[in-house]
């Protein structure tokens, strides 16, 4: 298929601000892509050449364009230069500049981005830079224009995995079952590319037989809150209680002598963790298995420590030095498969004795410590020690026939309960940064405050929540434009609601999450999130806890998990 024809449907895309119409565009589209190139279509609809996953890097800043295109275009690059500085969109300045014929096929497109992502070492820029020159000869303005967006990482288009997979469902049939079938295979699966490539070729059918294989992560199953403990034991009879360590969550895959390691976001984290990666090989026993766990940071004596010291583990530079200072144990506390046998079905008590009869535990690699009871209690008395053993608090997980592993779900088969929320502290929301506000005063030159939205599942979008201006360090402060400018837009991303009232002086793609305080949602016409009759909600003094780089945009709080909270506050 030719790239002309995606970007022509790309550009019908960017231009309606109605997320039906995208979806009906793109279904149309889709339902006549050949079944060879709809996982490629797939991927470039979502911005990305491969899965999260898969660590297929790019590499390639507007600044490594910029020779590109000046040469594709025989311009000076000083020129283009310049257009990109009043333009702040490659995209728009390549399709400017360029306009050659347009011969390049879906295909050549994505083979030549996988090349220029697999060039490393000395030269490897100039090598790339030639590559993204051949190509860009071969276009005419509006493949520029995006091919250069896909190139930075920065499509603009505003349609989601969400949205994707609608559409997908609309061009071969199921309605909503089907969209149900596709997400429940996306959270098991979570590479759009092969999604729509078993849909294309096998049907619904082919979609629903689509299990866990090793080293291609599973989404994370996510745990609800509650307002109140007694309320674990009128959700679930046995409630398997579990220590919730307050680490970096990691599925450990293993396949004959190979072993990856991934995040809660899904990156491939394998070289960060040599310590875990050996305890895995020599403390867990089978041929393959998927197995999750929390890798916490613990003292000279095992004692657990809070999440910022294991955080100092991510990092790609002088990983043995950092092992050996920070050392970590990883608590195991699921099976997802072993063997060869798929375990997300089976129930949690069957998964855990897997668990039990695999695993010899050492001080760098234990089973999370577990009480099985029916009674609130004893639920109370596990909280209690959990917490002065140096945990968040603990997982209530259902232990009942039902028990399954509810792959990318926030389902109530695990409840958590928080330190935070026994002692009745404020509650904490993990919100994604869409804008900024220049700085004045002491923060003139920078940000002085940013605009937060919460993720609208149902629309694929983000919804603003609040303002946040304080809790920054200085170092925070010097930090945000290294940590946000790459995701900057000078117009409104299309997937963020935002009124008028609130307009930032820049808009970010929604990237970043960070988590936050906040002392009471109020109703407010000026924020977006969850809004009925024009009146969202908003989060009154909020305060910066942390930046969470272990989530995406789409893990940040929901608008549904808002209104449950409003409920629970006011009933
Ligand atoms: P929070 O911000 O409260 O940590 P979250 O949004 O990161 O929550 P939740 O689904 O609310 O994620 O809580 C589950 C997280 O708790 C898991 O992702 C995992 O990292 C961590 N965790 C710690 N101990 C356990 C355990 N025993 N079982 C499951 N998850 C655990």
């Amino acid at each position: 298929m030719r790239f002309l024809e995606l970007c022509n449907v790309l550009q019908a895309i960017e231009k309606t601000s109605s997320q039906l119409a995208m979806q009906d565009a793109l279904a149309r589209f889709l339902a006549r892509a050949p079944a060879t190139d709809i996982g490629m279509v797939c991927h470039i609809i979502l911005g990305e050449i491969a899965s999260e996953f898969e660590d297929v890097n790019l590499g390639i800043a507007e600044k490594t364009l910029i020779p590109a295109i000046a040469h594709a275009a025989l311009t000076e690059e000083k020129a283009i230069a310049g257009m990109f500085k009043k333009k702040g969109d490659i995209g728009l300045v390549a399709a400017d500049r360029i306009d050659s014929k347009g011969s390049l096929s879906i295909r050549e497109v994505f083979d030549t981005l996988h090349t220029i992502a697999n060039t490393t070492g000395s030269g490897s820029q100039a090598e790339k830079t030639k590559k993204l020159e051949s190509l860009l000869r071969k276009c005419s303005p509006i493949e520029a224009r995006y091919l250069c967006r896909l190139v930075v990482g920065n499509l603009r288009l505003g349609a989601g995995t969400m949205t994707t997979l609608s559409a997908l469902a609309i061009a071969y049939g199921g309605g909503k079952d089907g969209k149900f079938d596709l997400e429940a295979a996306y959270n098991i699966c979570p590479d759009i590319g092969i999604i729509a490539e078993t849909l294309a070729r096998k049907g619904l059918k082919g979609i629903r037989n689509i299990g866990v294989v090793v080293g291609r992560p599973v989404r994370s199953m996510l745990a609800q809150r509650v307002s109140d403990i007694s309320e674990i034991t009128a959700r679930m009879k046995t409630i398997v209680c579990e220590e919730k360590y307050d680490g970096e969550r990691v599925q450990v895959h293993k396949r004959g002598e190979r072993i990856w390691l991934f995040s809660r976001r899904m990156e491939d984290i394998t070289n960060q963790y040599p310590d875990i990666v050996e305890a895995v090989r020599t403390q867990i026993r089978g041929k393959s298995f998927v197995i999750e766990g929390e890798a916490v940071a613990v003292d000279s004596k095992g004692n657990l420590l809070p999440f910022q010291h294991v955080m100092q583990r991510r990092r790609k530079h002088d990983v043995a030095a950092y092992a050996a200072k920070i050392p970590v144990c990883l608590f195991v506390f699921d099976c997802l498969s072993y063997n060869g046998n798929t375990l997300i079905g089976a129930d949690l008590l069957v998964r855990r004795k897997q668990l039990e009869k695999t695993v010899k535990e050492s001080s760098r690699l234990k089973l999370a410590k577990q009480l099985v009871t029916t009674g609130l209690s004893d639920v109370e008395e596990f909280f209690n020690v959990s917490i002065e053993h140096g945990s968040e608090g603990i997982m209530a997980k259902k232990g009942d026939p039902g028990s399954a592993y509810q792959a990318g779900t926030r389902g109530w088969n695990w409840i958590k309960w928080k330190r935070e929320y026994a002692h009745n502290l404020r509650d904490t929301f993990d919100v994604v940064i869409v804008g900024a506000y220049r700085g004045r005063g002491k923060r003139a030159g920078g940000y002085g405050a940013l605009l937060c939205a919460v993720y609208n599942e149902h629309e694929d979008r983000y919804e603003t929540l609040c303002k946040l201006g304080s809790g920054f360090t200085d170092a925070d402060l010097v930090a945000l434009p290294k940590r946000l400018d790459r995701y900057m837009s000078l117009i409104q991303p299309k997937n963020v609601v935002c009124t008028p009232a609130m307009k930032p002086d820049v808009w970010f793609s929604p990237k970043v999450v960070c988590e936050i305080v906040g002392a009471e949602l109020t109703n407010s016409p000026i924020h977006t999130a969850s809004a009925s009759d024009g009146i969202g909600l908003a989060l009154r003094f909020p305060r910066l806890m942390r930046f969470r780089n272990d989530k995406d945009a789409s893990q940040a709080t929901t608008t549904d998990e808002l209104r449950a909270m409003v409920k629970k506050r006011f009933h």
